[in-house]
C-alpha cells in the first residue's frame, strides 16, 4: 500500500510521530491509501518555513500570483475527471456530484486568480482639504486552513486560493476521511509553481494537528468549515485571531399552495438527497401549505423509493454512501430519535443490505417544530416534513432554530417571495429553487451558529485580508480631524 507524506518546506517528509492512519472508501470498505499521522512537531515545522516564505511571497506583484493560480485552474481542468473518480472513490459522492466538485476548485481558482489584478481597496473624501484617503489590503501572515471531507476539493481551494491570491502563505489540515483528494490537489498547486514554503499540508487528527494550528501563536488567521462542536472549540482556544467558521445548518424549504409542486420535488429531492444528505446546505425540513401537503408527499415518496443507492462510481447511482460508519450511526439515532417523539415514518429508515456505509433515503411527516429532527444537523439522508398554514408560520419555523445557512421557497406569488427574502434569518435564501448549490462570485455563509464568515465571491477576499486605511496629508501643517473647522 503507499504511504503518503505530508508536504513541508517544497519537500514529501514524513510525521515526526512515526505513525500513520488508513483512509477507506466508504461504498467498499476498501484501503484507500495510507498516510501520516501529524503532530505537534510537525506543524511547528510548517509554520516556521510558512513564516519564512511569508515575506517573499507577500512580494510577488499580485498580479503575478494570479498567474499561478491562472495555471492551476488550467491543471485542474486537465485532472478533472481523474479527481472526480477520486473523490468519489474516497468519500462517496455519486461521480457527477464530485465533477462539480471539481468545477468548483476550478472556478474559485479562476476567480481568485483574477483577483490578483483588483483586490480592490476604495477612496473616499476627506474632511479636512489637502488630505487624501483611502484603504488598501493587506495579507494577515501564515494561514491556518481545516478541512471537511464532504468537499474534498472544492472546500480547500475556497480557502487554498483567496488565501494565496492576498500573499499569505499555508499550513493546511484536510479532513483523516479525504486526505488523498487534498494532496492530489496540493500537487497540482505545486506543479502550477506555488513557490516552496508557500503552501504546506499536514495530514492527521484534529487533536494532534488540527488544535496545534488553531493555537500556534505564529497563525494569526484561521479558516474552518466542519461541525459546530469543532467550531466552538476552535473559538474557545485560538486566542486573539482572525477566525473563519463555517459550522453547517439545518435549511429548510418553505412550499407555499400557489407551488408548482413538480418544480418543488425536484429541489427538495436534491437538497435531502443530493450528497447523501452530508451538505451543511442540505434540506432537512419542508414547511408545506396543509392545502398542498397530501399531494405533495404522496409524489415526493414515489419518486423517493425510486432513487438507486449504490456506489457513486455506477452512472445508475442517484444516491451514494455516508462517509463513515459513525455517520450511518449519527443518523440511525436520529430515526429513532424522531419515531420516538412521535413524527410519522413515510420511507426509508434503515440501512440496505450489503456492504458500505449507505442508508435509505428517508421521509418523515407529522413532524412539528419543537422534535430534535427538526432542530439539529443530522448531515444525512433525512427529510422532516412539517405542516404550515400560512407564510408567517413557514417563516417563524424557519427561523426558530439555532442555524442560519440557507433557506428556499417555492412560490408564484411576488410578495410571499420579498416576505421570504427580507425575513429568512439565513445567510442564502433561493427563490424556486433548492437549498443546496452556490456560484462561487457570489458571497457564502451563514448567520447565527453556522458562523458569521463570508467564503468566495469578493466577501472571500476580506477573510484572508486586512483591510488598512491610508491617510495622506499634503497640505504642510498639522490638521486635526473632527477639531479643526473648515470653511
Ligand atoms: P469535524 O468538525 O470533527 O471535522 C472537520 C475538520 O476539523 C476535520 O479536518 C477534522 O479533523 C478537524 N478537527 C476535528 N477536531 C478538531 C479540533 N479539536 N481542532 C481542530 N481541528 C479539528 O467534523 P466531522 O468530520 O467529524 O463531522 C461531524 C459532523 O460535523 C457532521 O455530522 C456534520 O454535522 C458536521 N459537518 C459539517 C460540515 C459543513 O460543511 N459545515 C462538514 C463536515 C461535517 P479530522 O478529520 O482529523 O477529525
Amino acid at each position: 500500500m503507499i504511504i503518503h507524506k505530508n508536504f513541508i518546506d517544497g519537500k514529501w517528509v514524513k510525521s515526526s510521530s512515526g505513525k500513520t492512519f488508513e483512509s477507506i472508501n466508504p461504498a467498499t470498505g476498501k484501503t484507500i491509501g495510507c498516510f501520516q499521522s501529524g503532530n505537534e512537531r510537525d506543524v511547528n515545522n510548517a509554520v516556521l518555513v510558512a513564516e519564512t516564505a511569508f515575506k517573499k511571497w507577500s512580494d510577488v506583484p499580485a498580479p503575478k500570483r494570479g498567474e499561478i493560480l491562472f495555471h492551476a485552474a488550467h491543471l485542474l481542468r486537465k485532472e478533472k475527471e481523474r479527481l472526480a473518480q477520486l473523490v468519489t472513490k474516497e468519500m462517496g459522492k455519486v461521480v457527477y456530484e464530485a465533477r462539480g466538485d471539481v468545477q468548483e476548485a476550478i472556478d474559485i481558482t479562476e476567480y481568485m486568480a483574477g483577483e490578483g489584478r483588483r483586490l480592490f481597496g476604495h477612496t473616499t473624501k476627506s474632511e479636512l482639504r489637502d488630505k487624501f484617503a483611502m484603504t488598501i489590503k493587506r495579507p494577515v501572515g501564515v494561514c491556518g486552513l481545516i478541512s471537511p471531507w464532504n468537499f474534498p476539493i472544492a472546500i480547500p481551494a475556497w480557502k487554498i486560493m483567496p488565501a494565496l491570491i492576498c500573499g499569505n502563505t499555508v499550513v493546511f489540515k484536510p479532513a483523516s476521511d479525504a486526505p488523498l483528494s487534498a494532496i492530489e490537489f496540493v500537487k497540482i498547486l505545486i506543479k502550477a509553481g506555488v513557490p516552496k514554503g508557500v503552501l504546506n499540508l499536514i495530514t492527521g487528527p484534529g487533536s494532534t494537528v488540527g488544535m496545534p494550528i488553531v493555537k500556534h501563536k505564529k497563525i494569526p488567521c484561521i479558516s474552518f468549515t466542519g461541525s459546530r462542536e469543532t467550531g466552538e472549540t476552535i473559538l474557545k482556544e485560538a486566542g486573539v485571531k482572525k477566525i473563519g467558521l463555517e459550522l453547517g445548518g439545518k435549511n429548510g424549504i418553505i412550499i407555499m399552495d400557489d407551488a408548482d409542486l413538480n418544480l418543488a420535488i425536484d429541489g427538495v429531492l436534491w437538497g435531502a438527497f443530493g450528497t447523501t444528505g452530508q451538505r451543511c446546505t442540505a434540506t432537512s425540513r419542508a414547511m408545506v401549505h396543509r392545502k398542498v401537503k397530501r399531494k405533495f408527499e404522496r409524489k415526493l415518496v414515489d419518486r423517493t423509493k425510486k432513487l438507486r443507492v449504490d456506489n457513486g462510481l455506477k452512472s445508475s447511482t442517484d444516491v451514494g454512501p455516508l462517509i463513515n460508519l459513525s455517520a450511518v450511526e449519527k443518523t440511525h439515532m436520529y430515526v429513532d430519535i424522531g419515531r420516538f417523539e412521535g413524527a410519522k415514518l413515510l420511507c426509508g429508515g434503515e440501512r440496505p443490505k450489503g456492504k458500505g456505509f449507505f442508508y435509505k433515503p428517508t421521509i418523515f411527516t407529522n413532524v412539528t417544530s419543537d422534535m430534535r429532527i427538526a432542530k439539529e444537523e443530522i448531515f444525512g439522508p433525512v427529510l422532516s416534513i412539517i405542516e404550515i398554514k400560512n407564510l408567517d408560520e413557514a417563516i417563524d419555523i424557519m427561523n426558530g432554530i439555532e442555524y442560519g445557512l440557507s433557506s428556499a421557497i417555492y412560490t408564484k406569488n411576488m410578495k410571499n417571495a420579498f416576505n421570504a427574502i427580507d425575513r429568512i434569518e439565513t445567510g442564502l435564501t433561493y427563490v424556486n429553487s433548492s437549498t443546496i448549490g452556490s456560484e462561487v462570485h457570489l458571497p457564502f455563509g451563514g448567520v447565527k451558529k453556522t458562523g458569521s464568515t463570508r467564503e468566495a465571491g469578493i466577501e472571500g477576499i476580506n477573510e484572508f485580508s486586512e483591510t488598512k486605511t491610508v491617510y495622506f496629508d499634503y497640505s504642510g501643517r498639522l490638521q486635526k480631524a473632527q477639531i479643526d473647522v473648515v470653511r
